[in-house]
């Protein structure tokens, strides 16, 4: 069926309402992200986040304060360059991209309540959750499929 002009520009003109309806309905409903882990993935994962919206509330969880990264640890090693050149805080993480840092551990997930429960004995409620803490949770190939087709399901 052919649509008359009137009908086309009717459809053209509604589609900032729906777009900024689309927006606002993912601010109400799926604001709050929580990304389990402060290594290259979760700080990354959450950086990023902030800079594509920064109405979105994003909490990063890393139970240390400072991150030894792996790369260039070699070079440390034979003594060509010291430990804080690897060394990083997550004060930029909070200052400059407005990301809420906890240091503490994730002990436990309640997917249907969306909520995970820290050592320190809170909990922080999500809408979307990123699960970032490496080896400790995501072992091998199979478990890393299993685990992320387990996410994509989860957060739909
Ligand atoms: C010696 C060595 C050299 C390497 N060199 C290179 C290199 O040159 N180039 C390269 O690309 N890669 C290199 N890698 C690999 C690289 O370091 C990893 O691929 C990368 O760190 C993985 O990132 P990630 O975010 O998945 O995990 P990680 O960077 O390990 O971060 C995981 C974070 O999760 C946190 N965490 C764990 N459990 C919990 C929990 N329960 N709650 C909250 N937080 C938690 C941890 O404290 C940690 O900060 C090297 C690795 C090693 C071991």
């Amino acid at each position: 069926m052919a649509l008359t002009r009137r009908q086309l520009l009717s459809l053209v003109g509604s589609l900032p309402l729906t777009v900024a309806g689309a927006h606002q309905a993912w601010t109400q409903t799926a604001g709050r992200v929580v990304v389990v882990g402060g290594g290259f993935g979760g700080a990354t994962c959450a950086k990023y986040l902030r800079r594509a919206d920064a109405t979105l509330d994003v909490t990063l969880v890393e139970p240390h304060r400072q991150f030894v990264t792996c790369p260039f640890s070699n070079v440390v090693l034979v003594g060509l360059r010291d430990l804080a050149s690897v060394t990083h805080g997550y004060e930029a993480l909070r200052q400059r991209h407005g990301v809420r840092v906890v240091h503490a551990a994730a002990t436990a997930l309640d997917p249907t309540a969306h909520r995970v429960t820290l050592d320190n004995g809170s909990t922080l409620a999500y809408d979307r959750l990123v699960l970032a803490p490496e080896k400790n949770v995501v072992r091998s190939g199979n478990c890393k499929r299993k685990m992320k087709k387990k996410m994509e399901k989860h957060n739909k």
